[in-house]
């Protein structure tokens, strides 16, 4: 069955919902304009909340975390759910089942998979040893690109995010359908061919003891050769996940890829449904293994330029952030694709990538690249 979006896909000037203005980079899923995100937010917010309810109404996912003070409790994410009896999580894959948390465990995963042959358009293909001469030989099949191998892509089906504009979006509805899968079922899917893991999404964040444990039976089931395991991550998972993660990803040559959407926490609030503090402690704590080992590189961070809404500054405000703390973390600049409840946007032009560019430049930061320039348009 095909799925439809539930929204409108029609470009068209659209009013902001608090100063009147009309523009073609105002997104009616979100109906507000950057300056009053950024300028008013206590006057929008509850305009912003409406936003993200509706947005998450149609895949029956509760509008904002639970906050029972007497429910089961998770600590997975920065949504730290607590849910009462019957009450589902924000991520939607936990409930209160007569005072117990059940749902996605360590050993069940609502996850599905594919082969994706090297080199790949992966966030850090340009810097890792699958796409580059990076960690040759230690981590690296190859010299080069690692033609002949494969990535095994792990999508987990939940997001402890609502992003209006998921690039990603349909596991909303496939994360209903899928059955669960564990742990060892998934470490089987390597094989002799496969280079590296990816974890991604959806966001593995929520299905982090899923993983965790995935990958340890992969490393142990394939002892003696080149398996690194890589993650691509929001980064609101709790603390002490990250560091198992990132213990992992140093010692198999992997990495740990940050989507970093926004500098502003308003904006992330009003573009996400969450703050950004936590993906920024965890981005420090992250970086904080670098020394252990400078290439190939173990954190790399990425953003998505949103029109309209990820604008210069945002950049430039993210660029400074990581400069601080490294100049040499990678850092790639994503070309937006209309998408879900921000389908009504342009894709992002040249001009605003190129500045973008620039801006983080000037921040200090040494590996700054643009990517998907095939998505690049002209429209404003
Ligand atoms: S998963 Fe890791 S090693 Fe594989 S292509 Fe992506 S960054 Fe490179
Ligand atoms: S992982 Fe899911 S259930 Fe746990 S705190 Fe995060 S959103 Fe809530």
């Amino acid at each position: 069955m095909r799925i439809q979006p539930p929204f409108s896909t029609v470009a068209q000037d659209t009013t902001c919902a608090h100063c009147r203005r009309r523009s073609r980079l105002i997104s009616r899923g979100l109906g507000l304009c950057l300056d009053c995100i950024r300028g008013d937010f206590e006057a929008v917010l509850p305009h912003i909340e409406k936003a993200h309810s509706q947005a998450r109404a149609p895949f029956h996912l509760p509008g904002q975390p639970p906050q029972d003070e007497t429910g089961a409790a998770c600590r997975l994410c920065v949504n730290e759910c607590q849910m009462a009896p019957g009450q589902k999580s924000y991520c939607g894959l936990r409930t209160n089942e007569g005072g117990k948390l059940m749902g996605a465990s360590a050993d069940r995963g609502r996850v599905s998979w594919y082969y994706d042959p090297l080199p790949t358009n992966c966030v850090a293909d340009w810097v890792c040893p699958a796409g580059s001469d990076a960690g040759y030989p230690r981590f690296s099949y190859s010299s080069g690109p690692e033609y002949g191998y494969r990535n095994l892509a792990v999508f987990y089906q939940a997001c402890s995010f609502d992003c209006l504009f998921c690039q990603n979006w349909h596991f909303r509805y496939d994360a209903t359908r899928a059955g669960w899968v564990s742990a060892a079922s998934l470490a089987r899917a390597v094989n002799q061919r496969t280079a590296c893991i990816c974890y991604f999404g959806g966001d593995p964040s929520p299905q982090m003891p899923h993983a965790l444990r995935a990958s340890r039976l992969a490393l142990e089931h394939n002892q003696g050769r080149i398996l690194r395991i890589c993650w691509e991550t929001n980064g609101s998972m709790h603390p002490s996940l990250l560091r198992q993660a990132v213990e992992l990803s140093l010692k198999s040559g992997g990495c740990i890829k940050f989507d970093l959407k926004a500098w502003n926490p308003r904006l992330h609030r009003a573009l996400c449904g969450m703050g950004n503090e936590r993906t920024l402690e965890n981005f420090r704590l992250a970086a904080q293994y670098l020394s252990q080992r400078p290439d190939p590189p173990l954190v790399v961070a990425s953003t998505l330029l949103v029109p309209g809404y990820v604008d210069e500054e945002e950049v430039a405000g993210i660029a400074a952030f990581i400069a601080q703390i490294d100049p040499d973390i990678p850092y790639a600049l994503l070309a937006f694709h209309p998408h879900f409840y921000m389908a009504d946007l342009p894709p992002t032009s040249r001009r605003h990538a190129v500045e973008a560019q620039k801006a983080a430049l000037a921040q200090g930061l040494r590996r700054v690249r643009i990517g998907n320039l095939h998505l690049l348009g002209d429209a404003y």
